[in-house]
């Protein structure tokens, strides 16, 4: 049975009654279960963060999801569709710490102050981890379930019940497993390296975790003595003063020319100093002399083994002595810039670590783990290291070793989380060699489907190009624990499942595999009898989501279920996660199973402002989905989010409400095209409701021989749309399957058919009956079909307009997807159509140059094709060129007929001939349908029903009425009058201006 829908399409209501409907018929359970038999297809959900909030990136990326998943499973496939959470590391502590508690604690006057964790010793000596893992684990949870809602509220169907946790037992077993299998492979090893380091978190970090934005920091130019030749410095120059007492070398490059010179300036000052050549003047202006002579001149590679005397004098017990120690050494990556001399201190420099291995020379890193030096450096023990640099600068000029100082701004790298500035520190970490099956991950790159193309083929290759070993270790506690147990003998146990543990000192069966309670399980050393204890680190949290593609399907303990589902065949997330989630996965599948987990890798881009710039609070032009499906509904988000570009190409969000008036265009446009749907079907669904339209005794098949030309057309309009969607969600083209479904509403359905169709549907007439019913079945083909194949992208209005219309299944989501019809494709009707649709547009325009109202018909219009085929063209759909044209006849001419005192004007079948002339009869018709509008408006501002019977009163002028009077009958139909008088002016008349006459009408409802 067919229901009118309701007057007016108010998003927001009728998606949260859907959400409802679903609900109480549990309508997704249904639909998966439909699929239950299908084909398997596993899919993997990148699980976002557990951030707690639902963000237009984020939005974008479940809505390409659910099209995906919704359309796999209309076409068959039992679907694996479990949403994922990333729910460990730095975030959620550092959130925590901010509002944990640290009792006890006073400020410098003695008054309580125990708002915030400032140290890792707060945490581990008062709050206690124990505590601490807690209170994470509560805060995400909670924040899972905060955007569980979200997603829900835009319509994203996935097994919400189940979602892969990655705090979970099982999960964190599938994470050691991987460990343990790459340390079975020797790709797992620790090492002394330097690292990217937060002072403030007290971790290691990985580069993608470092965010840049200008920094100013100090310039400083430093002269360090030669020991031959104390009046001699070599210049170096750095932007970090702070690691001048960790210099242990300067680098030069091997094949650049240095000069020893005198540098001279004002009251008789000189110095003997020693820089790239390139750079004399340089340092000459910015050591403010006014002249220099070059004393000597030596390659790069000849001064290896130059000795200096470094700034600061370092206890000897602290220092492992080498041939190089403070000596000039060679190093490539020296560049022409500055003084052409780089200063080396092996403990705080990835290149200088290098260098100083490559020399013998070990790293010295006065310290610790809070960025505070450490009793090495006696001078500033227990200070913050980037505080010390204005003391540091002080006392290299008080001995004389300060040629210049300035300060610069420059890019600088800060904790992801805390924003502090980070520091590069040697330390022991755990690393993967990725390097080492970096060949193997190239080739998975080929043969894995990436969409588009260069997502792989360039963006991702380029980036494993460049791999070098994964520092998988954070010194922290909210994390997967490094599974690793060490005795002081160097014996080392990598524990791959948790049966492994069975017989150690304190393990529980079912315990909390968790921080600080595995860090309490202990074995046996097998070879010294000691103590082995778990390296205290936890895994670095990008590694957590690496193993989701056979963790959240509880691999190895799982079997099973594992053989059922693996591998896994599609993902998609955002650029960004080339060096993310896309290169994690492909890293640790190689390294378990030899291949990257996935099959296909669709990449889509980000969501950005109205100028392009990126979405971030701190720029205050975050727009909030919430705010926007309030307003326009989700469906209309979704539909403008995948229809405004190529999935891979950023959006800038046309969402603006600070500016005035406020900028809504983008999901108010998409809102435009589903309410025009809406107004087809409400005008569709009110006639068949009124009718009682069965269409399940009107097969399109049987109805073929009643089918007139335009609806063939309508037919043959359908089938192409659904066409273009099939092909543009195979193609993953998102944005052409999206426009090609507005495209056929709007133009189509909306802006054509309905209105060839009107007259028909309203007739009463019993010889047309099966004309309307052609009508009717043509429609509702074309309704439901569109409401199938949108039922991906808008979900809600989708299912609202299936049940209203009669849909058989419990959701619309049950259907399966509509194969294309080809015998209604005909391509011969569609060409012939357009030319009617262009003569229509061209007769309009011509009317409007010659100020002819469309109201108004046209006393005939001449067809001069250029061949027999364009006048056929014309005939087939004459009737829809004089309706639309509003035409009283149509004369094919030839070419010799066409009256000279005519303009004609061409189209692409031909000439076209408009005559304007104006007859009596044509006045009369004219003025009747103005008339007939007039009344119209009227029953609507009254809000009459179609149905509903009227009288009318009409005073107008003579020559008025009696031109009304001849079209009395037809007016009288047309707004469905029982009677119409023709009278002097009354009370409660609407006055018109009809072509500057004054006509009054009063209707009333019968
Ligand atoms: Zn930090
Ligand atoms: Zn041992």
């Amino acid at each position: 049975m067919i229901k009118q829908v309701r007057a007016n399409y108010t998003a927001p209501v009728i998606e949260k009654e859907i959400r409802d409907y679903w609900d109480s018929t549990d309508a997704y359970h249904k639909t998966k279960e439909l699929r239950e038999k299908g084909e398997r297809f596993y899919f993997v959900d990148g699980p976002p963060y557990t951030s707690g909030h639902v963000h237009m990136g984020t939005a974008l990326n479940k809505t390409i999801k659910d099209i995906l998943l919704r359309y796999w499973r209309m076409n068959g496939f039992n679907v694996r569709d479990q949403p994922g959470f990333d729910m460990h590391g730095l975030p959620i502590e550092v959130q925590v710490e901010k509002k944990i508690n640290v009792p006890g604690r006073v400020n410098k006057d003695g008054k309580p102050d125990e708002v915030g964790v400032r140290s890792k010793k707060e945490i581990e000596d008062i709050i206690g981890i124990d505590n601490f893992v807690n209170t994470c684990k509560q805060h995400a949870l909670t924040l899972q379930a905060d955007m569980t809602e979200e997603f829900k509220e835009l319509g994203v169907w996935m097994d919400w019940d189940h979602p892969y946790q990655t705090i979970k037992n099982e999960y964190i077993e599938s994470a050691w497993w991987t460990i343990q299998k790459a340390s079975d492979r020797g790709l797992l090893d620790s090492s002394s390296r330097v690292v990217t380091w937060c002072p403030r978190c007290e971790t290691a970090l990985a580069e993608a975790e470092i965010e840049y934005w200008d920094e100013t920091d100090p310039s400083v130019m430093v002269k360090f003595p030669l020991i031959d030749d104390p009046n001699t410095s070599l210049l170096i120059w750095t932007t970090t003063p702070w690691t001048l007492p960790a210099n242990l070398m300067v680098a030069a490059h091997p094949d650049m020319t240095y000069v020893k010179a005198v540098f001279s300036g004002e009251d008789d000052r000189h110095e003997k100093i020693i820089c790239m050549e390139s750079q004399a003047e340089y340092v000459m202006k910015k050591g403010g002399f006014t002249s220099f002579t070059v004393l000597e001149k030596y390659k790069g590679k000849d001064m290896v083994g130059m000795a200096y005397k470094p700034p600061f004098e370092i206890d000897p017990k602290y220092l492992k002595q080498s041939e190089y120690l403070f000596k000039v050494v060679n190093a490539d990556y020296v560049e022409q810039d500055n003084t052409g001399l780089v200063h080396t201190a092996p403990g705080f420099g990835p290149d200088d670590y290098d260098t100083g291995k490559r020399y013998g020379v070990a790293p010295f890193c006065p310290v610790g783990e809070s960025g505070r030096y450490t009793e090495e450096f006696p001078l500033m023990e227990g200070r913050k290291v980037k505080t010390v640099n204005e003391d540091i600068i002080k006392i290299l000029d008080e001995k004389g070793l300060l040629l210049n100082s300035e300060k610069i701004k420059h890019r600088y790298g800060h904790c992801w989380r805390c924003k502090t500035p980070i520091i590069y520190r040697n330390t022991r970490q755990w690393f993967l060699s990725v390097p080492k099956v970096k060949e193997k991950m190239l080739s998975e790159i080929d043969r894995v489907k990436w969409v588009p193309d260069w997502a792989g083929s360039t963006r991702e290759k380029n980036w494993v190009d460049g791999a070098r070993d994964w520092c998988i270790s954070r010194q922290r506690y909210w994390g997967i624990p490094i599974p690793v147990w060490e005795c002081k003998c160097g014996e080392r146990k990598v524990i791959g499942q948790v049966t492994e543990l069975k017989g150690s000192e304190g393990y529980t069966e079912g315990m909390d595999l968790h921080r600080p309670w595995i860090d309490n399980v202990t074995f046996k050393c097998p070879k010294c009898g000691g103590v082995m204890r778990r390296v205290p680190d936890i895994l670095d949290v990008w590694f957590d989501s690496g193993v989701a593609a056979w963790a959240s399907i509880g691999y190895p303990a799982k079997k099973d279920e594992f053989e059922k589902w693996w591998p896994c065949r599609f993902i998609v997330e955002a650029h960004d996660q080339t060096r993310g989630w896309f290169y994690s996965q492909l890293g640790a599948g190689v390294m378990s199973f030899d291949r990257a987990p996935y099959d296909e890798v669709m990449m889509h881009a980000w969501m950005l402002d109205t100028k392009g710039q990126k979405m971030s609070k701190s720029l205050g032009n975050v727009v909030e989905p919430k705010e926007v499906a309030s307003e326009f509904g989700a469906d209309a988000m979704r539909l403008y989010s995948v229809r405004a570009n190529a999935p891979w190409d950023d959006t800038s969000f046309q969402w603006d409400t600070k500016k005035n008036p406020p900028l809504k265009e983008g999901p108010k446009n998409a809102w435009k095209v589903l309410n025009t749907f809406w107004n087809v079907v409400k005008f569709a669904s009110m006639y068949m409701e009124i009718d009682e339209f069965d269409y399940k005794k009107y097969d399109p098949a049987e109805m073929k021989l009643y089918f007139r030309f335009e609806d063939r057309w309508m037919f043959s309009r359908t089938e192409k749309m659904k066409a273009a969607v099939t092909e543009g969600i195979e193609s993953r083209e998102l944005h052409k399957a999206a426009r090609a479904i507005e495209d056929y509403i709007m133009e189509d359905l909306s802006k054509w058919y309905v209105k060839l169709v009107r007259d028909r549907s309203w007739t009463e007439d019993r010889e047309s009956q099966v004309d309307k019913l052609a009508s009717y079945c043509t429609l509702y083909y074309a309704i439901m079909q569109t409401a199938i194949v949108m039922s991906p992208f808008t979900p809600h209005l989708s299912e609202e307009i299936y049940q209203h219309m009669g849909g058989e299944n419990t959701s619309v989501h049950m259907e399966d997807w509509p194969a294309v019809n080809v015998s209604y494709i005909h391509n011969d009707i569609e060409t012939n159509m357009a030319v009617i649709q262009e003569l229509v547009e061209d007769i309009a325009t011509e009317r409007a140059k010659m100020g002819s109202k469309l109201r108004w018909p046209l006393k005939q219009v001449f067809i001069c094709g250029k061949d027999k085929n364009a006048n056929k063209a014309v005939e087939m759909f004459e009737d829809v060129l004089k309706q639309q044209g509003n035409i009283k006849n149509i004369v094919y001419i030839t070419a010799d007929k066409i009256p000279r005192d005519k303009e004609p004007c061409s189209y692409s079948g031909g000439q076209m001939i408009i005559d304007f002339d104006v007859t009596p009869e044509i006045e009369a018709e004219g003025y009747a349908r103005e008339l007939i509008r007039r009344i119209q408006q009227m029953r609507k501002d009254m809000k009459l029903n179609v149905e509903q019977f009227i009288d009318i009163r009409v005073s107008a002028e003579d020559y008025l009425v009696k031109l009304f009077g001849t079209w009395k009958d037809f007016i009288a139909g047309e707004v469905r009058a029982k009677s119409i008088e023709f009278v002097a002016p009354e009370e409660g008349m609407k006055s018109w201006d009809i072509t500057g006459k004054d006509v009054k009408i009063l209707v009333t409802p019968l």
